[in-house]
């Protein structure tokens, strides 16, 4: 896999959209793996430095279907 900027060999790919990263150009953002509702709040679990490509842009929000939900 190649970097998506740069066509250098890559170290990884983005946790976001797959592009990959080479070490030069790796950025990392904080990634919410998991969301559970122990009590009566919502909790996140979150990992503060996945790896991030710098051209995609992840939503802060997840984004509601419902047009997905009208078919079932
Ligand atoms: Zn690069
Ligand atoms: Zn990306």
């Amino acid at each position: 896999m190649d970097c998506w900027h740069c066509r250098k060999t890559a170290v990884g790919s983005c946790r976001f959209c797959g592009r990959g990263i080479c070490a030069d150009h790796v950025e990392t953002l904080p990634y919410v793996v998991d969301l559970f509702k122990p009590g009566d709040v919502t909790q996140a679990l979150i990992v503060e430095d996945a790896l991030y490509c710098g051209a995609c842009t992840p939503r802060p929000d997840p984004l509601s279907l419902p047009e997905l939900d009208e078919k079932m």
